[in-house]
């Protein structure tokens, strides 16, 4: 097989389980090499280590796809899907069906909404071969309607023009999707993420059950996911708190959609002062979810982020009745399992209020955790509960 060679530095090619290997990995890469292409990665011994996408451009330029010699064609890309796919078979909904390094697909991932499937390029490399990913999709799934949504910010590191739009031909502007006992509202093309944050479904589906009887307060609501889920589950009342005026528009169209509205009652504020309003209110809620976004987006911003995470969690522990259930997440990949239990300790600590650990939370299982790949593993949540 020809294609171009990334010979790795010595020291720096032992047998690599990790994909990612970074500019000053390599000791020499083949002329010409085009920015996309497909490489071949040999030890400073001339022995291979493996395929993957090389890209000149940022640190990052190569992201290992096999460690075997196999030629990185349609088939392999067919062969990869269907693992993909068949790994999240009998999962029902909405979800996750490729998720990049996790399904060693680094690069791409793709989220199925019902007949839509959203495709997003974090890499040059998968960027390029969009309609091929596309189409062989379509070969493994049925005909889907394929919506591009690229992160910007990747595009901008990898130079490439994100695409935002439909790939060939357009699908529905809308598509209501089940999760759990209810029902959600996806506009393609015009949430976070690829619509919904389906990272946290498994974990919608879970707490929904916690609320049956009490008031919910559902911070950092997005689309009311956890409020739906608490509401169909019995809970008396919501409150939902978000900033975005499109998220908020989208939690008074899903609480209309699950025929709980008149239980619920969105409001458009700062998380930060809503809390302490609520607070100085006096109200006090059974069951509250904080599901921020990343506080920490560099390992820089850490102790600012957990200053934020402590602050938040205080006031939630404050609003809780005796007996209550605080869901608490921290979507931040810098902030590790261990520094977010000690901040949720501190904050409870300052409210004098002891909290019994009910069940640690992770990401939904369409998000595989590799291992020997730690950047795959960020969402945790503690799932505690006030004792008297
Ligand atoms: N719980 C949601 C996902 C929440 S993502 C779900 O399950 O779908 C975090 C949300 O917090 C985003 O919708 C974002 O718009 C919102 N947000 C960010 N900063 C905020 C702030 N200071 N106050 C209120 N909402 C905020």
């Amino acid at each position: 097989m020809t294609s171009p060679i990334l010979r790795l530095k010595r020291g720096r090619d032992h047998a690599r389980v990790h994909p990612w290997i970074f500019k000053g990995d390599v000791a020499d890469v083949s002329d010409g090499v085009e920015s996309g292409a497909a490489v071949t990665v040999l030890d400073s011994a001339g022995r291979i280590v493996g395929r993957g996408l090389f890209n000149p451009r940022p640190a990052l330029c190569c992201r290992l796809l096999t460690w075997a010699d196999e030629a990185i064609d349609a088939e392999f890309w067919r062969r990869r899907l269907a693992a993909a796919v068949e790994a999240r078979s009998g999962r029902a909904g909405a979800m996750r069906l490729v998720w990049s390094e996790a399904d060693t697909l680094a690069g791409l991932v793709i989220d199925r909404y019902g007949p839509v499937a959203v495709l997003q390029a974090v890499t040059l490399g998968m960027a390029r071969r969009r309609a091929e990913l596309a189409a062989v999709l379509r070969e493994v799934i049925g005909d889907v309607a394929v919506y591009c949504a690229d992160d910007p910010t990747a595009a901008t590191l990898e130079g490439f023009e994100p695409a935002a739009g439909w790939l060939d031909a357009p699908g529905p502007p809308s598509v209501v999707v089940e999760e759990g006992v209810g029902r959600l509202l996806v506009r393609i093309g015009a949430g976070h993420k690829t619509g919904l944050y389906l990272d946290q479904a498994d974990n919608r589906t879970r707490v929904g059950a916690l609320g049956a009887g009490h008031a919910v307060l559902d911070v950092f609501a997005y689309t009311a996911g956890f409020a739906c889920q608490a509401l169909l589950g019995g809970a008396t009342s919501a409150v939902c708190i978000e900033s975005s005026k499109d998220a908020l528009a989208g939690a008074v169209d899903n609480l209309a959609l699950n025929g709980v509205a008149a239980r619920a009652e969105v409001r458009d504020a700062n998380a930060f002062d809503e809390l302490r309003r609520l607070e100085r209110a006096g109200q006090r809620f059974g069951l509250v979810v904080l599901d921020p976004p990343p506080f920490a987006r560099a390992r820089g911003a850490l102790e600012a982020a957990l200053r934020g995470y402590k602050e938040i969690n205080l006031r939630a522990i404050r609003l809780l009745e005796p007996g209550g259930i605080l869901v608490t997440f921290s979507c931040s990949h810098h902030v590790s399992p261990d520094a977010f239990e000690a901040t949720v300790r501190d904050a409870a600590g300052d409210a004098g209020v002891r909290l019994r650990l009910l069940a640690p939370l992770t990401q939904s299982a369409d998000h595989p955790v590799l291992l020997t790949v730690p950047e795959t593993r960020y969402l945790k949540g503690l799932m505690l509960e006030k004792v008297p």
